[in-house]
């Protein structure tokens, strides 16, 4: 299967040859001819599937031969993209970018954090395409600064992690703004009871389409787990850094203070790493993120919610310092390394009070994580976990709650 036998318009093919994307994904396969047809769409799958380029491609088409016929206004916008975070925001708006970039269509991108007036600007000189977060959407729709009434498509980008973020009041109020003639497609990594029925109200008869079912983990991951108390995790880490060949590692820490604070236990060992997490500023944020792309940086140490939506291409290792107490988010980690068929490599670590969740996460994948036996640092804390203070509930994450 080639793009050209998706009946993608040249345009569109031309700027997927400059990406040198030569053959389409799963996803892509099954979902652009859907889109294609006119169908609303539930789509199942994880970042790393090449889901954007699975919804950019057709809407950008449809978006292009569709005429509006708004005499008001020459660029009402069309297309609405609602995603959970500002970095899965910026990637989608550059998606598009990319593969509309032969096509008259204007984006724009919208999200909190950052002052409203650029935002504001570009707005009032008409977007086709508007990829927003769901806080600062409904912020500029109350300010009567943005129209949705000549939505046609409106896509839902992770929606389990929209509803995870307490996003669901905003996007009820964006709905009710939204034509109910449209097409709709909703893209989510987990199909929760809330997801379906999120997607249950929102969809008309949609075609589903399902990638890689959060309970297989991506195969092309190594997998692996060392059993350490938490007071060394970082002493293996430091050893790991220096004796592994990593190329790009991406470590997950649980809480803000955590990451900031292994930034400076790597620096005083000469190992260069950045911290990403909702405390630092948008640019500060940007910074890391380029430099880590670039590869000039190759250390990036992530809470869960800002590593949500990083694209990476050839990340060769993440390590999950702390074990997440949510099963899925450690299928989602994982989900960045491996990705476009290139191989990676999933460490975690794991301390005593830690494995009752990685119990969790063997349940859900379904298969059991080979244990490095033989490291410097071997579990010494054995004590019975009900004997311990327990581990904190499993429906909290650290890092939640809603950004504008
Ligand atoms: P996504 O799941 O949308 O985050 O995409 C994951 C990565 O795959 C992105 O870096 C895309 O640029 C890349 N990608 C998407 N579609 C293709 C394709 N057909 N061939 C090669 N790479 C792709």
């Amino acid at each position: 299967m080639e793009f050209k036998n998706l009946n993608i318009c040249i345009e569109i093919q031309k700027a997927l040859q400059d990406e040198k994307y030569s053959t389409p994904t799963p996803i892509q396969e099954k979902a652009i001819p859907a889109i294609l047809s006119g169908r609303d769409l539930l789509g199942l799958a994880q970042t790393g599937t090449g889901k954007t380029a699975a919804f950019a491609i057709p809407c950008l088409q449809l978006l292009q031969n569709k005429k509006h016929n708004n005499k008001m206004q020459k660029y009402p916008i069309r297309a609405l993209v609602i995603t959970p975070t500002r970095e899965l925001a910026l990637q989608i708006y550059e998606s598009f970018n990319t593969y509309g970039k032969y096509l008259p269509l204007k984006s724009a991108v919208i999200f909190g954090g950052v002052s409203q007036n650029p935002q504001e600007e570009i707005l009032k000189k008409g977007v086709d395409i508007l990829v927003a977060t769901p806080g600062r959407l409904h912020d500029l729709m109350n300010q009567g600064l943005i129209s949705l009434s000549e939505i046609q498509y409106l896509i839902l980008d992770e929606a389990d992690r929209m509803l995870d973020m307490g996003f669901i009041q905003d996007i009820k109020k964006i709905l009710k703004k939204v034509p109910e003639k449209r097409q709709t497609l909703l893209f989510s990594a987990t199909m929760s009871k809330e997801t379906q029925n999120m997607a249950d109200s929102i969809l008309k008869n949609p075609i589903k389409v399902q990638i890689t079912p959060v309970s297989s983990t991506v195969d092309a991951v190594k997998q692996m787990v060392y059993f350490i108390d938490k007071e060394n995790k970082k002493n293996l880490l430091i050893q790991l850094l220096k004796e592994e060949n990593m190329e790009s590692v991406l470590v997950f820490t649980k809480t803000k203070h955590g990451a900031d604070r292994l930034v400076k236990q790597l620096g005083k060992e000469k190992i260069a790493a950045s911290a990403i997490h909702g405390d630092k500023s948008q640019g500060a944020r940007q910074k890391a993120l380029g430099d880590f792309k670039n590869k000039t940086l190759k250390i990036l140490i992530a809470t869960d919610i800002a590593a949500r939506g990083i694209d990476i291409d050839e990340l060769s290792h993440v390590i999950n310092y702390d074990i997440p107490n949510i099963p899925e988010t450690y299928v989602h980690r994982i989900g960045r390394t491996g990705r476009a068929g290139q191989t990676g490599i999933a460490i975690s670590f794991c301390d005593h009070f830690e494995k009752e969740f990685l119990k969790d996460i063997t349940k859900l994948i379904r298969k059991q994580i080979p244990i490095v036996e033989d490291h410097p640092y071997p579990i010494q804390n054995t004590i019975p976990v009900e004997k311990q203070p327990r581990p904190e509930p499993r429906n909290k994450t650290k890092e939640s709650g809603k950004r504008r």
